[in-house]
């Protein structure tokens, strides 16, 4: 049985999703202003994970992931700057622009990093009557108040109010006020109520000098009822989530940052809206850091995918990486760790290479390799299913490829196990056969060879040409020739 650790409930539970075998499975996608960094990679690589271990449980996934094109402001206290028009002016370009290039970029690593593309991906901006339509109900319920700043959720109208984060509302109220690195909007009734939708310059909103100019310059606004403006960050996650997966689903997940503001929004404003819980599992993924801090686009801290190719490492081995530890625990980015993942990486696709060649005719296994195969595959699902315990699913993988089980079986585990973990090892097998030459080519080169002894060059040649058209390429060393795949 599947267990995973509810944020919501703050327990390790049994996993039973509403309607099996499906399960819906949201994802909060990145906010696409600058380029996709490695801790990103960290909790997409946890959700991919979390993905796999779905389906190798039977189950058939249905998934949804965002991407934020609109409304995440610089502050999470409703007053800072659109990060995506802070994006188009500092590159001087259209917010569209920007959100194609960095959205491309982040597929890019997906790609590279082997993460399954969810079955559904949707962009905020296509949304946003969606979102309208869920203000426009808050506001027939009594949930919202307008300020001059936007429309607002009064989250005080709500009993279970921040029930994500385990914390009173008097206290969230005191967290939120010390954590505020800006002032806050004024108007605001109390301090965890969150815009519903904002207004823009034109929708008649005043800046002060300082934002004015700045505020002036906004591409992206719409018409509402209320004026003209934009939505808030949170709303976007409810709308899409509610459009795809309905009113209630299974999963949702996202970075531990979520937790307090974002993902406490998105149920509060859900669940006032429908009346009904709006998800049953909440997964959350702890951050990868860089010497202590939380590695990010804002602290300009990051490294790409692409930094960690330039210096030599292939994406697999940044995955292999964060496979070696939990998803729940932060993550201090190393460089050595890198080159320590590298080293085991390398030497696993090694073995695996080495396995791929010994594989000849298969023999019935006997009783006492059947147990063990059988024991294998038993110790690396109760690891994935003990809450994605991935480290322990790796060591499983290593004891297999140590062990004595027939080549043949040891490698359909090795297969097997790399459904969950997606460290590309099928490919390996694959290589490892185009590159072996066959008795066939063998023969030519033997030919050529004795043509070309007699002095025949002629006839060598076109042999030579035969061979290539094959993928193989010839060369005549001091050592005698050498055949290799093209
Ligand atoms: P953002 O693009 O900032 O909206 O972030 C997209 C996702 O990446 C969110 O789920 C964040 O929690 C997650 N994320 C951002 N920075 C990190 C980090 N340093 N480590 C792990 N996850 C992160
Ligand atoms: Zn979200």
């Amino acid at each position: 049985m599947l267990r995973l650790y509810n944020t919501l409930t703050k327990k390790t539970e049994d996993f039973k999703p509403l309607n099996p075998p499906i399960v819906c499975f949201y994802s909060c996608g990145p906010t696409v202003y600058d380029f996709a960094h490695i801790g990103h990679a960290r909790t997409f690589i946890f959700a991919d994970i979390l993905q796999r271990v779905l389906e190798f449980n039977g189950f058939d996934v249905k998934r949804v992931m965002n991407i934020t094109d609109v409304g995440h402001l610089t502050s999470d206290s409703d007053s800072g700057e659109d990060k995506m028009e802070k994006g188009a002016r500092r590159e001087k370009k259209s917010v569209w622009e920007i959100a194609k290039f960095y959205t491309d970029d982040f597929m890019e690593m997906l790609v590279k990093l082997n993460i399954k593309k969810p079955e559904i991906i949707c962009r905020a901006t296509d949304h946003i009557s969606s979102m309208i339509r869920i203000i426009e109900l808050l506001e027939k319920k009594g949930f919202t108040y307008k300020i001059t700043d936007g429309v607002y959720f009064d989250t005080s109208k709500l009993s279970d109010y921040g029930k994500l984060t385990g914390q009173p509302f008097d206290k969230l109220q005191k967290s939120l006020k010390a954590g505020a690195r800006v002032e806050v909007v004024s108007g605001k009734k109390h301090s965890t109520d969150f815009a519903l939708w904002k207004f823009s310059y034109s929708g008649g909103r005043s800046f002060d000098s300082a934002q004015d100019d700045v505020a002036k310059q906004r591409q992206m606004e719409w018409n509402s009822r209320w004026g003209r403006g934009f939505p808030g960050w949170h709303i976007e996650c409810s709308a899409m989530s509610m459009e795809y997966l309905s009113e209630t689903f299974d999963i949702h997940t996202g970075g531990v940052d979520h937790i307090p503001i974002h993902h406490t929004n998105e149920i509060a404003q859900s669940e006032a809206a429908t009346g009904k819980s709006f998800v049953k599992y909440w997964l959350h993924a702890d951050h990868l850091l860089v010497e202590g801090e939380k590695m990010s686009k804002s602290l300009g801290n990051f490294y790409r995918v692409y930094d960690i190719e330039k210096k030599g490492f292939s994406p697999m081995v940044l995955r292999y990486l964060f496979l070696t530890s939990s998803y729940r625990k932060s993550m201090n980015f190393t460089w050595e760790s890198l080159k320590g993942a590298q080293t085991a990486y390398k030497n696993l696709q090694a073995q695996i290479r080495q396995l791929a060649d010994q594989i000849t005719t298969r023999t019935n296994l006997s009783e006492e390799k059947l147990k063990k195969v059988n024991k294998f595959r038993q110790e690396f699902t109760d690891s994935i299913n003990n809450d994605l315990n991935i480290p322990s699913a790796l060591a499983v993988l290593w004891e297999v490829v140590k062990s004595n089980i027939p080549p043949g079986d040891k490698y359909d585990l090795i297969l097997l196990f790399d459904e969950v973990l997606g460290l590309d090892l099928n490919k390996l097998k694959v290589k490892s056969e185009k590159s072996k030459v066959s008795e066939e080519i063998k023969e030519l080169v033997e030919k050529r060879e004795k043509l070309r002894q007699g002095k025949k060059w002629d006839e060598g040649d076109q042999i030579r040409q035969q061979i290539e058209k094959s993928g193989f390429t010839i060369e005549d060393t001091p050592e005698g020739t050498k055949i290799s795949r093209r």
